[in-house]
């Protein structure tokens, strides 16, 4: 291999920087040529494919959101996408791609890499923190950290007023974020995806709350809870219970910011360790991190296979909320 291309795709997520310096980075120690493709597939289909050296990388370790910029491509998803996406490669002579991404994004880089037999590592870029096969995902520790600055002033309003909040947090398949952002912000209790919760049971544990004398409850509750989020939740609730609530959607914030230092090592260990893989011969592989340790998992698996939500972390909401 001796020239190789990083993307980011979906999602943005911050730590994608640190991770597209790192990849940057790590190719130049190897002596390999580096290029960057800008808009994800987007770019791959429109020849928007630029070389950088380790100064286009400097300064960026530290920003959210991905100066390569990402896209949602439609043509990728059809062959002739595909075939004018190799085209552009092979002119530009890149043996080997990196995609900075979710499960979508690996989804394409594994059927693009088995049709033209192009080495493909995947680096998992998401706040969402839902892909199998490494113990955290690029812009999940951001992501809880921006949530749970927002729960801290909420509170403080909310126990002024002696109010009920149902605070909704990104995630519309994944609770993870709703989850560590209830224990880190000391929810009273948490929706989320993976497990079902009763309107009934919810407005049940509320009313025992406000028999112990506590005056106000923060609900966290991921988007796409009981088909419409917070609002959905909040409605229901206040048919049954007579209570000032309010609603807050944190909305595409939590997003953004600069990367925590969590989010940036890691991006940098898992952007080194793909480029190294892909040097050693590895293909359609996402470099992920188990127990502190850098782990290739096939891409097939990474995006077949869900991590079980840890079911200890719900019930510990539920016991520091008592
Ligand atoms: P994420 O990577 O964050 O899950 P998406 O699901 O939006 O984000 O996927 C990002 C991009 O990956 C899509 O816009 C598309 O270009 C590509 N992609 C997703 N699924 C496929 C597929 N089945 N075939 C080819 N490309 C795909």
């Amino acid at each position: 291999i001796e020239r190789i291309a990083v993307l980011t795709s979906g999602g943005d997520a911050p730590g994608m920087n640190a991770c597209i310096r790192a990849v940057v980075r790590t190719g130049i120690y190897h002596h390999i040529e580096m290029f960057g493709v800008m808009q994800g597939y987007q770019g791959l289909i429109q020849d928007e494919i630029i070389p950088l050296n380790s100064k286009s990388v400097s300064n960026i370790v530290q920003r959210g959101g991905t100066i390569l910029k990402t896209a949602r491509c439609m043509e990728f998803k059809t062959s002739e996408g595909r075939k004018t996406a190799y085209e552009n490669l092979q002119k530009h002579k890149i043996d080997g791609l990196i995609v900075i991404g979710g499960d979508g994004s690996f989804t394409g880089a594994e059927i693009f890499s088995r049709e033209y037999d192009i080495p493909v590592m995947g680096v998992p870029g998401t706040i969402d923190n839902d892909l199998f096969g490494t113990d955290f995902t690029i812009g999940f520790d951001t992501a809880n950290n921006t949530v749970i600055e927002a729960i801290d002033k909420i509170r403080d309003t909310a126990a002024s007023h002696d109010r009920l909040f149902f605070v909704e947090v990104m995630g519309r398949d994944a609770g993870y974020i709703a989850l560590w952002s209830a224990i880190g912000g000391g929810a009273e209790a948490v929706l989320i995806p993976e497990k079902e919760t009763s309107v009934d049971d919810l407005v049940d544990k509320l009313m025992i709350d406000l028999g112990n004398a506590k005056t106000s409850s923060i609900v966290v509750v991921a988007e796409g809870e009981h088909g419409g989020g917070a609002m959905a939740i909040a409605e229901k609730v206040k048919e049954r219970f007579n209570y000032d609530t309010k609603v807050s959607i944190l909305g595409h914030f939590q997003r953004g910011g600069s990367p925590t230092s969590f989010d940036r090592v890691l991006a940098s260990r898992l952007g080194q360790a793909a480029v190294e893989a892909l040097l050693k011969g590895y293909s359609r592989k996402m470099a992920g991190m188990i127990s502190n340790k850098v782990a290739l998992t096939s891409i097939d698996l990474a995006i077949k296979n869900k991590t079980e939500m840890d079911e200890s972390l719900i019930e510990l909401v539920n016991i520091l909320a008592i």
